[in-house]
């Protein structure tokens, strides 16, 4: 699914880049194509205007501008015909070249251009109203030509070769159509790893959801089967009193209790996924919030023979009471939890420069380090059948670290096999 996803996205992105070059390649070229032709027409328009003063000025008698006098019916030297003038020619740069004609003959050619196929008496015709700018293809090459009347009923046709102009629009488009193709593979790779890129927090996060959804599940499973199978045990014996089948009363209570922890620990995380979870921040004492619990969890500490020892000094910070409350709770009830009896488990409170810490000690079976960065996972717990035995969900801790990172802490566990657990949890102080 991703991956034509990826590939969806990379096509998009190459469609509208490709239409992005073909633009701006047309335009380049349009603009370039046309700023040759403006120069192109305005050297023949200014040789034109340069031909006709020329021309003002020469005696008509004097014989050095040739066809004035030489008619195309006239018996006259072939080099005659094309005499040059200097006068005239220096009225036109090198590229440019004049030609005169008279019905539809070339009575003129000074730079003896080849002019075979080019219909000069379609040109004279263009030209019988007024100057006419014309592109014509001779046999070899392409002309553009500007025409117009002449004396004596002839016509002047100032022209330049198209060759050099055509010669660098060709090799315009292939710069502008190599560089674009070029351009247009370039950034449809670096557009499939950008693609890559975007849909992979996307894909990681999709996946933990999935896995979320999957594990949760999995948790509701056992207990729902326990309550299934008691509660078919108890109709088969509907006939008997509660006292009779206390072991399955008591078994469907206990999972029943079990699943609403679940789904109210699977809440609270599915929520903080979505940032639903509302945090009211007030000035708090971790100490006060401290004591109350060690107070409040003593006789289950007492009940399994556990010593809970509170150990406060004045911590403040800007934060949630419910929810300090709760992160509290998560780190004692887990110490208890898995405390053998006769053990200990110390609660301190603190300020410690520009942080508050809340530290909790036990003398418990301690966790190896292979599993202390897992254990803030969701589900993961270091002996499963133990851990659902005591009633955890293996939802606590993933609960204890979002309270602590969304209060702009952190949560750290340091422990060892037989070394007991320590979990320290730094919050920013109140300033
Ligand atoms: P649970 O509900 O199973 O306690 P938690 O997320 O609170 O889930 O804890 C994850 C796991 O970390 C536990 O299953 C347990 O294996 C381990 N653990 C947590 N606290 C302690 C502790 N104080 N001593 C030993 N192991 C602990």
């Amino acid at each position: 699914m991703f991956q034509r996803a990826r590939l969806q996205l990379t096509v998009w992105y190459a469609c509208v880049f490709a239409a992005i070059l073909a633009v701006v390649g047309s335009l380049a070229y349009l603009t370039i194509r046309r700023d040759l032709d403006n120069e192109i027409d305005a050297s023949l328009e200014s040789a034109m205007h340069g031909l006709e003063l020329g021309m003002v000025q020469l005696d008509p008698q004097s014989g050095l501008f040739p066809f004035f006098q030489g008619r195309p019916d006239e018996d006259h030297d072939d080099d005659d015909d094309h005499k040059r003038d200097p006068k005239l020619e220096a009225t036109l740069s090198s590229d440019l070249f004049y030609v005169a004609t008279m019905g539809g003959d070339v009575v003129a050619n000074p730079r003896r251009v080849d002019l075979e196929g080019v219909d000069l008496e379609a040109l004279e015709e263009g030209a019988s109203d007024g100057a006419e700018l014309t592109d014509v293809a001779g046999d070899h090459q392409r002309f553009r030509i500007l025409s117009q009347q002449g004396p004596e009923g002839s016509y002047i046709h100032v022209g330049r070769s198209l060759d050099a102009r055509d010669r660098q629009l060709r090799t315009l488009a292939i710069v502008l159509g190599v560089g674009g193709l070029t351009g247009l593979t370039l950034s449809t790779a670096g557009g499939f790893w950008l693609a890559g890129r975007t849909l992979s927090p996307i894909r990681r996060s999709l996946e933990m959801q999935r896995r979320f959804v999957s594990d949760a599940s999995h948790e509701l499973r056992t207990p729902i089967a326990t309550v299934k199978a008691n509660n078919e045990l108890l109709l088969r014996h509907h006939d008997q009193t509660v006292e009779a089948n206390l072991d399955q009363v008591e078994a469907i209570a206990t999972e029943t209790d079990h699943m609403a922890r679940l789904v109210s620990d699977l809440l609270t995380l599915a929520r903080a996924d979505e940032g639903r979870l509302e945090i009211v921040k007030e000035r708090v004492d971790l100490a006060g919030v401290v004591s109350e619990l060690v107070r409040d969890v003593q006789p289950l500490a007492e009940a399994r023979g556990v010593a809970l020892v509170g150990d406060t000094s004045a911590a403040q910070l800007e934060g949630d009471r419910a929810r300090m409350r709760q992160l509290a709770m998560i780190l004692v009830d887990n110490a208890v939890k898995y405390t053998p009896s006769g053990g200990q488990v110390t609660v301190r409170t603190r300020k410690a420069g520009k942080k508050v810490e809340l530290v909790v000690s036990d003398t418990g079976p301690g966790i190896a380090a292979e599993h202390h960065a897992r254990i803030f996972d969701r589900f993961y717990r270091v002996d499963t059948a133990r851990a659902r035995r005591d009633g955890g969900t293996g939802l606590g801790l993933p609960i204890a670290r979002w309270i602590a990172e969304v209060h702009g802490g952190q949560i750290h566990v340091d422990s060892g096999p037989g070394l007991g657990a320590t979990f320290t949890v730094r919050l920013p102080a109140a300033s």
